[in-house]
Order: structure tokens, then C-alpha cells, then sequence
């Protein structure tokens, strides 16, 4: 048997979903790269969807945007902040990914007469995928996260190819499942049965797994870590102990403790480098998320997802960390508080309603869609300003900020964009020329303008004193742009575009002069996607650093 260049990690989940397999696929990457690895992490999503960017934020969680523009599920943002580093869009798969390429390919003749199938065709193309992540990204280790739970129908073809890869190479292919070991309150005890039938299920597709990282409310005893060991057939040294803890970032050094990354090696036949990067920066990272004591208060003003009694956050994660990055950069430690846009909306909402916004350091308006909720943020955003609250718009936030800023400033009443009135007299945000056409075609899956983009940050100001250099290259999703007819005017006014595409037709940046307000600035990009632990991003640091000094 031939020996491989590249190792593979399957990650899969038992029991049932929301238990952490992305922080802990997240976690082994981020151990085996302290190890001197290159490791890169690959997200299999089971949708048929070929892309996350059609999916509703508000049930399905961020859409997050790679560099290459790909839109992606948020578990590659936790992939991104733990391995610190960009990822590929070959780090990507859904199920409508590989069934469109093999159905193209069908329709293109390319199977030469033959009966196309599942099996072999759909597996071996997710195969070519998974080792095309691992070449594209010259890694010793691809750690593959098989979306969703052992036993649903959508993700058995993923297994399948996995379980091959393994046959194939049975020194160079691992498998993890990360499963639930419940407590039930009226028996107060730990229960493995779950995780045993979730292993038995995995068993019946041919694969048995060589590590069990069990997730539970507390820490396993000794005696169901042997239980569990003996009765899936796992060395009891690899079942793991995964209990909640206060912070995800020790979930690494964690795995650290317990071994697990010596571990995987071993099964790997891989040794040890001579050279390793360790998890020294990660270790004082994850001491300080602890020993922060002060607290900023950040209002982040959106749409909400309510289910009972449970407001989802999901819609906005990465704008969620990268604040708590900034602040613990800064040792503060971040409250977050979540306001929905509509409580702002109409002619009823009272002046002590807008009074109790003073009570937050600061402000966001993070990136969304459509009209609902838009009112509520323009007025907001206008009380912000108003009252020299730091304010920070992401994408929709700046967009918002221009229009908020047209109709009470240059009293253009009738100032929106034309994502919601086209017909405004004053279309101060407008849709971009080339995005015009493809809505007119209906062309709506990732088409909009995506990924990495340059932009030039004007010297003298906030920005510039953030950022420290000219050319930065942020990531971007958005139809809509300022419209280029009301720039001079808006600039009179004394908004200043301090960040600009190299051919500065397009605005990347707003703010308002420091001596005019502590910060009132937004980007057109979305600076949340590159903000990590350790690397925060400038602007959210600077915004962190204005509501400091508010308080
Ligand atoms: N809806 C706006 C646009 O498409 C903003 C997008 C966003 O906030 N990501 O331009």
C-alpha cells in the first residue's frame, strides 16, 4: 500500500447536534498546528444547498464569507479564529457542491455512457474533494468535520467515503466522533447508553472510531469512561472527558492535558516534529478571557430569532467575537447586550426608550438584509450620533449610517436605498451596476460582490489611526454601494469616506471627524470575518477603546 503524503482526521458527531463538534474539531486543529503541523480543517455540510449564502441567518446561523468569496457555514469562522490563520474554499463541501458537480459532469458526456450512481460517483467525487483540500493546502493533517449526526440519511455518504479512505490507508485516516453523555436530572446520573447506540450505528457503516470525545455537563468518572471503552471497542485512554467549562479558548489546552494530541499522532504514524509552535500565546490568550473584570457594555442592534423563551444569537457570531477579542486585548471584559431593531420602530416608541441606550458604551449595527427592523436601527443610529455614543456600522450598519446622516443632515428626507424604496427621490445607497443584471436574471446564489477586496485608508484619519497603513484587504458581501451621484454632497456635510477601492469609485469607509463625535464610523465590509483571538481586529479595537473611555 502506497504511503500517503496527507493524514485525515473524520470527525462525526453522536447522540444528537449543539454539542461542540466544531470546537473541538476547531481544538485538534489548533493542538496538532502548536505540534508543528500544517493543518488545515474541511466542513462537510449535508445540505443540499450548494453554498450557505440562500439560507435565512435568523434560523441557520452567520453566513460566513471566506476570502475566495465562498459562502460558507459559521463553523469555518471558528475554524479561521482557532487555527489563526485564512482558509481555503476547498476547505468547504455541501452535498449540493458534489451532486451538481457530478450531475454537470453527467449532462457534459463525461462518464462515457456509463450508469451514473451514488455509489461509486458521489463518494469518490467527495474524495477527490477532501484530498484536493489537503493538496491545495499542502497539509500533513486535513481534520474533516462531518456535519450533522451518525444516523441521519444526508450525511452517510460523507461516512461512506471516509470509511474508504480508511480501507485504503488504514495508517493514515482517524476517526473522532464527539458524542453526549447526558445527566437526567431525576436519575443524577451519567448515562452512556446514548453514546453506545451512537457508536453501534456508526459500527453498522463499517467504521469504528478510534477516539470518543464525550461531552457532558460535568467531568466522566473513571468507571463510564471504561464502560464506554469496552463497550465501543476503544482504548480507554482514548475515550475523553469533554465537560462544559467557562471558556471554549481552554477546550485546546484541554485536549492538551488529556493527551489527545499525542494520541492522534501515534494513530497517524506520525512523529513528532523537531519544531514546535506550542500554545504558549494561546495559553496567556485563554488566562486573560478569564481574568478580565471590568465590563463594557456593547448593544448589538439586529433582528432577532426568538423561540420561547431563547433569543438566538447565531445570526451574528463573528461580530460577537470579534468584540470580545478587542476587549480582552484591552482587558475589559464584554457584555454583550442584544436590542432588537423593531422595538425602535414608529411614532409610539417613547423618549426614556431612547434614554436607556445611554447606558451601553457602545453601539452596532452589524450587516443584514431587507426592510424589516430598518426604521428601528436608523433611529438608533441617530441617537448614537445625537449623543456622541461610540457607533459602529458593519456593511448594513454603514450603509444605514450614509442614509441616517442624508435625511437629518441634509435633510434629503426621502434619502434609502434601493434595496427597500427604489423609488426614493434620494437613493444615496444604491445597487451596483453588475449586480443590477444579475438580479434582473434571478441569479441570486452567490452573486453577490464576496470575499477578499483591497481598499486605501485615507491618512489623518480614525481609520488610518486604527488600521497604521494605507492598503488593507477586507472581506465583503453586500449588492448595494454608496452611490457615487451623492458623495460631494455628503462629504460637504462633513462625512469623510476614509476607506476607498484602489479606483475609488467604490466607498469602503465612513466616519465622522474625532473632534465631531468619539467614534461614528462604518465599513462596507465586514471586518468581524478576520478578526481572531490572537490577532484582533484594529477597528473593533479602536471602537472598543471609544467605549472605553465613554464609561
Ligand atoms: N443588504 C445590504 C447589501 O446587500 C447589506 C449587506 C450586508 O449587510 N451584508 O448591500
Amino acid at each position: 500500500m502506497k504511503k500517503r503524503a496527507h493524514k485525515f482526521i473524520f470527525v462525526t458527531g453522536g447522540v444528537m447536534s449543539g454539542v461542540g463538534k466544531g470546537i473541538a474539531t476547531s481544538s485538534i486543529g489548533a493542538l496538532l498546528q502548536a505540534k508543528g503541523f500544517v493543518v488545515n480543517l474541511l466542513k462537510v455540510d449535508p445540505y443540499l444547498n450548494v453554498d450557505a449564502g440562500t439560507m435565512n441567518p435568523t434560523e441557520h446561523g452567520e453566513t460566513y464569507v471566506l476570502d475566495s468569496g465562498l459562502e460558507t457555514d459559521q463553523d469555518m469562522g471558528n475554524y479561521e479564529r482557532f487555527l489563526n490563520r485564512s482558509l481555503s474554499q476547498d476547505d468547504y463541501i455541501t452535498s449540493g457542491m458534489v451532486y451538481k458537480h457530478v450531475i454537470e459532469a453527467e449532462r457534459a458526456l463525461k462518464y462515457g455512457g456509463h450508469c451514473v450512481e451514488a455509489i461509486p460517483h458521489i463518494r469518490d467525487e467527495i474524495i477527490r474533494r477532501f484530498e484536493n483540500s489537503a493538496k491545495v493546502n499542502k497539509s500533513d493533517i486535513t481534520v474533516v468535520e462531518i456535519g450533522g449526526t451518525v444516523g441521519d440519511y444526508q450525511n452517510i455518504m460523507f461516512i461512506e467515503a471516509a470509511r474508504t479512505m480508511k480501507v485504503y490507508h488504514p495508517k493514515d485516516v482517524a476517526f473522532v466522533m464527539v458524542s453526549y453523555m447526558p445527566v437526567p436530572r431525576k436519575l443524577g446520573e451519567m448515562k452512556s447508553k446514548p453514546t453506545q447506540n451512537a457508536i453501534r450505528q456508526l459500527n453498522s457503516y463499517g467504521v469504528n472510531t478510534d477516539i470518543i470525545i464525550a461531552r457532558s455537563e460535568v467531568p466522566m468518572d473513571h468507571k463510564r469512561k471504561e464502560k464506554i471503552a469496552i463497550s465501543c471497542s476503544v482504548p480507554v485512554e482514548q475515550v475523553i472527558s469533554a465537560p462544559d467549562i467557562e471558556s471554549v479558548f481552554d477546550v485546546p489546552l484541554n485536549f492538551e492535558k488529556d493527551n489527545l494530541g499525542n494520541i492522534l499522532l501515534k494513530l497517524l504514524n506520525l512523529r513528532h516534529k523537531r519544531e514546535t509552535v506550542g500554545m504558549k500565546d494561546w495559553e496567556t490568550f485563554a488566562a486573560r478571557v478569564k481574568s478580565v473584570k471590568k465590563p463594557v457594555h456593547i448593544a448589538i442592534v439586529g433582528k432577532y430569532f426568538n423561540t420561547g423563551d431563547f433569543v438566538l444569537t447565531d445570526a451574528y457570531v463573528s461580530v460577537l467575537e470579534a468584540i470580545k477579542y478587542s476587549a480582552y486585548k484591552l482587558g475589559y471584559k464584554p457584555v454583550i447586550h442584544t436590542v432588537n431593531a423593531r422595538d425602535y420602530e414608529g411614532l409610539k416608541v417613547s423618549k426614556s426608550k431612547f434614554q436607556e441606550l445611554k447606558k451601553f458604551d457602545g453601539i452596532i449595527v452589524p450587516g443584514g438584509f431587507g426592510e424589516s427592523g430598518i426604521e428601528g436601527k436608523l433611529a438608533v443610529i441617530c441617537f448614537a450620533r445625537e449623543n456622541k455614543i461610540p457607533y459602529f456600522g458593519l456593511c448594513y450598519g454603514m450603509q444605514l449610517m450614509v442614509i441616517e446622516y442624508a435625511r437629518n443632515v441634509l435633510k434629503l428626507k426621502d434619502a434609502n436605498t434601493a434595496e427597500i424604496n427604489p423609488k426614493s427621490s434620494a437613493l444615496v445607497i444604491d445597487i451596483m451596476p453588475d449586480q443590477k443584471k444579475k438580479i434582473a436574471a434571478g441569479n441570486y446564489g452567490g452573486s453577490m460582490r464576496l470575499g477578499s477586496y483591497s481598499a486605501n485608508i485615507l491618512k489623518g484619519s480614525m481609520a488610518y489611526e486604527a488600521y497604521g497603513k494605507i492598503l488593507i484587504q477586507e472581506r465583503h458581501r453586500h449588492r448595494y454601494e454608496v452611490n457615487p451621484d451623492y458623495i460631494k454632497i455628503l462629504k460637504e456635510a462633513g462625512l469623510v469616506f476614509s476607506g476607498q477601492s484602489p479606483d475609488g469609485v467604490l466607498m469602503e469607509i465612513a466616519e465622522l471627524p474625532k473632534k465631531i463625535h468619539p467614534f461614528f464610523l462604518g465599513t462596507q465590509f465586514h471586518p468581524e470575518f478576520i478578526a481572531r483571538p490572537l490577532s484582533p481586529h484594529p477597528l473593533f479595537t479602536a471602537f472598543i477603546k471609544a467605549a472605553v473611555r465613554r464609561k
